[in-house]
């Protein structure tokens, strides 16, 4: 397989990433903060976040991780292709539900409002979840043990730490109302978890 494919996807895969999010964030960041609950490891978290993110691009342009290279085989590229598809109509689609409630860390903005429709109506972090399906798109399209895996063990870890940070900050925002819908919905995985 040649390599060039799996670069142009990822090229590809990140440039729609950042197109369905500079809109939305515009949008967001027009809207003020009423509430910050952001940390210190919040603050690693995202820098983490942005390693994960930059380190495919690396891959893209330069030979540094040539040491780590080995052969795509056409079940992972197709595997990793249709992750990558579904990854980004989902983060669309939850950036489209949520609206001007996006932050990129853990706030509250003013007049913000609990969405728990749209995506949102059966699993809780929507948007999480498309993160991580475009993540495993990319660790199976990228032949190379060290860019592919990069984003994926990078957003694991965010997710490790941060999905209890964020529903109790739901929670102390959102009181029942949030309650009522960790009740009724599953955290990323309709239906089982
Ligand atoms: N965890 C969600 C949202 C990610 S963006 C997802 O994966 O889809 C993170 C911000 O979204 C949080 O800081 C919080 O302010 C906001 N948020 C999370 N869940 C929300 C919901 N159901 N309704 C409104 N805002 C929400």
């Amino acid at each position: 397989m040649n390599p060039w494919i799996a670069k142009a996807l990822v090229l590809a895969g990140t440039l729609v990433l950042v197109a369905i999010r500079a809109p939305h964030g515009r949008r967001s960041r027009s809207v003020k903060v009423a509430a910050s609950h952001k940390t210190p490891l919040e603050t690693g978290l995202l820098v983490l976040a942005w390693f994960g993110f930059f380190v495919p691009l690396i891959w893209v342009v330069s030979p540094a991780f040539s040491f780590a290279e080995y052969t795509l085989g056409n079940g992972a590229l197709v595997t990793g292709v249709t992750c990558l598809v579904i990854g980004l109509w989902l983060f669309y689609r939850s950036h489209t539900d949520l609206g001007t409630n996006w932050s990129i860390t853990l706030e509250v903005r003013e007049e913000h409002r609990l969405i728990t429709q749209g995506v949102y109506r059966r699993i809780r972090h929507p948007m999480y979840l498309a993160l991580l399906l475009y993540s495993v798109g990319q660790a199976l399209v990228i032949p190379n043990w060290v860019a592919g895996p990069a984003n994926l063990i990078a957003f694991a870890i965010l997710l490790a730490l941060r999905l209890r940070a964020e529903e109790r900050m739901m929670v102390e925002e959102f009181g029942d109302e949030y309650a009522a819908y960790t009740a009724r919905t599953k955290r990323l995985i309709p239906g089982v978890w």
